[in-house]
């Protein structure tokens, strides 16, 4: 089994493509929005630091952010394969991500880019706002997650792409068929 990480901005639909490519290929999912909602919802200490933060819409401080990533990976030694879904967010995250795979005697096979543009996900993410709920879905807060993608998280893309790393899937239509458009890559 390979790593795989899957990119792309907010409203890309990662959520709902990682759900199928894990029962399809049993990944094991590292949603790192996902852990820090979870931190946040139980009060852990980790919570209460990043609460503030995530609530803003900006991005973790990378120190925090590694940390947690690590401790998750070592929750799993037996991993077969590792889905990460909403990290690396910065160069840096992406080249502590590298060492962690190496230090297992690992690495990340497939990074793979769902093509999405800034106005689609605004809409999508409009929609999602009347029926999740998330709290940082509110506007201001949005513009500045979509905002944080696109001046920061893009930059990840060239590191990939100059390592010729990088597979960019188009992110808009059918879910099945975006989804069957991973699979044709994860399958080569
Ligand atoms: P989105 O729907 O914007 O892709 P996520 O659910 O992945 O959001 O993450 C929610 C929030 O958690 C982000 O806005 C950010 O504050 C924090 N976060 C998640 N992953 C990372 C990361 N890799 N680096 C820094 N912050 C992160």
């Amino acid at each position: 089994m390979k790593n795989l990480v899957l990119f792309g901005p907010p409203g890309a639909g990662k959520g709902t493509q990682s759900e199928k490519l894990i029962q399809k290929y049993g990944f094991v999912h590292i949603s790192t929005g996902d852990l820090f909602r979870w931190h946040t919802k139980n009060d852990t200490p980790l919570g209460k630091r990043v609460k503030e933060i995530m609530n803003s819409g900006a991005l973790v401080p990378d120190e925090i952010t590694i940390a947690m990533l690590k401790e998750e990976l070592d929750k799993n030694p037996n991993a077969k394969g590792f889905l990460f879904d909403g990290f690396p967010r910065t160069v840096p995250q992406a080249e502590a991500l590298d060492q962690f795979m190496k230090a297992n005697h690992s690495a990340i096979h497939f990074v793979i880019a769902l093509d999405v543009s800034e106005e689609e996900v605004r809409v999508r993410i409009a929609k999602r706002r009347t029926t999740e709920n998330r709290a940082d879905d509110e506007e201001e807060k949005l513009n500045k997650r979509i905002t944080e993608y696109f001046t920061k998280t893009i930059h990840v893309l060239p590191f990939y792409e100059s390592q010729k790393r990088l597979v960019t899937v188009h992110g808009i239509g059918e879910v099945n068929t975006i989804f069957e458009n991973i699979c044709k890559v994860l399958d080569k």
